[in-house]
């Protein structure tokens, strides 16, 4: 099978696809001295109930449907040792709701010392609404350490004067964007296009018109692999994280070998609570590649805690 089999999107809107029934490991897996998830979602109750649904309906069923608490709890009490966890405003006029929720969630977890400062929370905002630039700089004064934004669920134009706004403003405060602007998975239920929205090649005019934004795309840059392959090794201000890129689930048609990319852009991220698998499909999946111990460090954790200025 060939990638262009997809090109309609790996996603059908009539038919979810399969959960897997895959053991649950107890811990990380002792390989791993440390393990940073530079990818997970968090929402308020009433949200998370909303996302499950589409999920269940367009995406895959949701093995680990839990609270932004136990979301934490869970993964902490498996040997996680950092979290980055992210949410999305769908619409206008959500984005401080959702950002005080992150902030104030933090805090909660910051009063007890087993998880003092053991989460990193990016902000959200939705590209072109009122004040976008100021709810951003609010949250960064609460302590929020980035943006992340997904063309897919937002619908906006990475190349845009509403964009330009948010890359000046994250290059002035150093802090990093998590931007899902891959392809895939596409859903035929978004109210969007992703074919017509994402591609390496606007990722590339941001990076080359932004040098000192620090810009990390999810999934491996699904489905443009070889291109954001080629990318991490001609620019320095370019990240990619691994969710759901490594665990044989989604029709990617090829197996992805990261031992040939440039590991120091290269971090590990789960997409927890949101996967049809079980927590740690993806960890198995990275000690399965028998890399380097070098390659191991950067992707498991050192290159996270370098771009969200991690400490532990
Ligand atoms: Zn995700």
């Amino acid at each position: 099978m060939t990638k262009s089999t997809f090109k309609s999107g790996y996603l059908d809107v009539k038919t979810p696809m399969p959960g897997l029934n895959d053991l649950e490991g107890e811990s990380v897996p002792e390989l791993f001295e440390h393990v940073i998830d530079t990818h997970v979602h968090i929402f308020p109750d009433v949200f998370f109930r909303a996302v499950w649904k589409w999920f269940d309906r367009y995406g895959w069923p949701i093995r680990y449907k839990l609270t932004t608490t136990q979301i934490f709890n869970f993964l902490f009490s498996k040997g996680v040792e950092h979290v980055v966890a992210f949410q999305y405003a769908h619409k206008p006029g959500m984005a401080s709701y959702l950002n005080n929720y992150m902030v104030e969630i933090i805090e909660q977890f910051n009063k007890t010392d087993n998880f003092r400062g053991r989460i990193t929370g990016m902000a959200t905002v939705f590209p072109g609404e009122d004040g976008a630039v100021d709810i951003l700089k609010k949250a960064f004064h609460q302590g929020l350490k980035g943006v992340k934004l997904h063309v897919h669920v937002q619908c906006f134009d990475l190349i845009s004067n509403d964009m330009d706004a948010i890359y000046k403003l994250c290059t002035n405060y150093g802090l990093p964007m998590v931007i899902h602007a891959g392809r895939e998975p596409k859903s035929p239920a978004y109210s969007c296009d992703p074919y017509q929205l994402c591609s390496a090649y606007k990722v590339e005019e941001i990076i080359r018109s932004y040098p000192m934004l620090k810009l990390c795309v999810p999934h491996l840059g699904m489905d443009e692999f070889d291109e954001y392959k080629s990318m991490i090794e001609r620019y320095d201000n370019l990240w990619l994280d691994t969710a759901m890129a490594l665990t044989d689930y989604l029709p990617i048609g090829h197996i992805l070998d990261i031992g040939v990319m440039r590991s120091d852009r290269i971090m590990y991220g789960s997409d927890f609570p949101n996967i049809p698998y079980s927590w740690d499909r993806e960890l198995k999946a990275l000690a399965a590649l028998n890399l380097p111990d070098e390659n191991i460090k950067k992707i498991c954790w050192e290159n996270a805690k370098e771009l969200f200025s991690i400490q532990f």
